[in-house]
This record gives structure tokens, C-alpha cells and sequence, in this order.
């Protein structure tokens, strides 16, 4: 899932300053899963923008805010509003402000990364979205996620006890693929020289053109 979190709200006010009617557009879809913009969040920053600026506010939730067959469902709702403040991640976002060129379409989310529910409301960035995914050779642990120097042909070696040397608690990626490759019998695999990651295609955005589903 994408994971994003509420911006402070001092922030979400400054947008919407001047703002007389403001639509707060929660996802049903990622951002619920993590909290931050489902159903709850979504009335509980209605529900402070109403209390705190006296603007009239109204909120719905979009099923998915990145599928534009979702968010055109919104537009009879509209009328008459100066803008959006939507709680879906990046995308869903420019979804809206794309379909709505002439509404003012604001984020309330901060997007962090993709990752897994780690434990209740705790979760854990897994994929750095590289555009070539190796996890078949790693026994399905990411290194370019998880490790911190996102190494690709081995440890660096400055592992302890199958923790990382930068001591920021996390488990050496290493270690972990290194025992997981051991238990499936598959060590010889790791002997297979890994091409470094090409970061010159990572930025801008590689896919603007799309990526088609047959
Ligand atoms: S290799 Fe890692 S970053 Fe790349 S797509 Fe696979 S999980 Fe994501
Ligand atoms: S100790 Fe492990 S996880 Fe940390 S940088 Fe070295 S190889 Fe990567």
C-alpha cells in the first residue's frame, strides 16, 4: 500500500485561507488501510475546519482517488465549492486536479512511501518502486529498500548479531537474505553478479507515458 500521513493542520489551514466552501475528500482506499485518510480522519479535519475557520465543509470518501472512474463520481458535489483538500496520497491528489481543472485542489497528506502493516497502525516502507524488480533473487527481501546503503551484491560487512552497522535498529538486509537463501537451499544463487541500479532513470517520474495492462 501507499503509506502517507495528516500534514499538521496549521499547514491545511493556509491553503485554504480565503476559502469559503471546502470539499475534504478522504481515500477509500491505501490511506484508509494506514489512517490517515479514511473514513475517521476524514471527519475528524472536516470536523476542526468547521469548529476553527467557519467555512462550510462538507466531506465524502473517494473509493480509489487515483482511478478517475472514482473520482468523477464526485462531481455533483461540487458545485459551488472553492476547493478540495484531499486525503489520498500524491496521486490521487493530481487525479482530482486534473479532472477538475477550475477547483483549487489542496493535499492534507504527506506521501511517504509503499510499504506493509508492520503491527496495529505501525508501518514499514518495503519498495522503493525501482522499476526492476529483483526480489526473485533475494529470496523476496528488498536490498535496495532494506538495506541502508541499498547494496545489491552482498553485505557490506559491517553487520553485528544480524543487525546493520548504522545502528539505527534495523536487521541487516544481508543477514536476512543470506539465512532466508540458506533455508530454501539456494545460496549458490547469490553468487550471481547483481547490475547496479541505474539511478539516472529514477528521476523524473520513468512511467508518464503509462504502463498498459493486456
Ligand atoms: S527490487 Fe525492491 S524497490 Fe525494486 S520493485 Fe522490487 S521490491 Fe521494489
Ligand atoms: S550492515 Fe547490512 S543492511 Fe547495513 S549497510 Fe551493511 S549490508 Fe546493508
Amino acid at each position: 500500500m501507499i503509506v502517507a500521513e495528516l500534514k499538521l493542520y496549521d499547514e491545511i489551514k493556509s491553503y485554504l485561507e480565503g476559502c469559503s466552501s471546502v470539499l475534504v475528500a478522504g481515500c477509500g482506499s491505501c490511506t484508509s488501510i494506514c489512517h490517515s485518510g479514511g473514513l475517521r480522519e476524514t471527519e475528524s479535519v472536516a470536523s476542526w475546519l468547521r469548529s476553527d475557520t467557519g467555512m462550510k465543509v462538507r466531506s465524502i470518501i473517494i473509493e480509489r482517488q487515483c482511478d478517475n472512474e472514482f473520482v468523477a463520481e464526485i462531481e455533483h458535489v461540487l458545485s459551488g465549492v472553492d476547493a478540495v483538500l484531499s486525503l489520498g496520497c500524491g496521486a490521487g491528489v493530481q487525479m482530482i486536479a486534473e479532472m477538475y481543472q477550475g477547483i483549487r485542489v489542496y493535499p492534507g497528506l504527506n506521501t511517504k512511501f509503499v510499504g506493509t502493516t508492520h503491527d496495529r497502525g505501525i508501518f514499514i516502507e518495503r519498495c522503493r518502486s525501482c522499476g526492476n524488480c529483483k526480489l526473485g533473487s533475494t529470496a523476496g527481501i528488498c536490498p535496495l529498500t532494506r538495506c541502508a546503503k541499498g547494496l545489491q551484491n552482498g553485505p557490506c560487512g559491517g553487520s553485528e548479531n544480524g543487525m546493520c552497522e548504522t545502528g539505527d535498529g534495523r536487521e541487516c538486509a544481508w543477514c536476512l537474505i543470506i539465512e532466508r537463501m540458506k533455508a530454501q537451499g539456494r545460496l549458490d544463487e547469490l553468487y550471481r553478479f547483481t547490475e547496479p541500479v541505474i539511478w539516472s532513470g529514477q528521476v523524473p517520474g520513468r512511467y508518464n507515458w503509462g504502463i498498459g495492462v493486456k
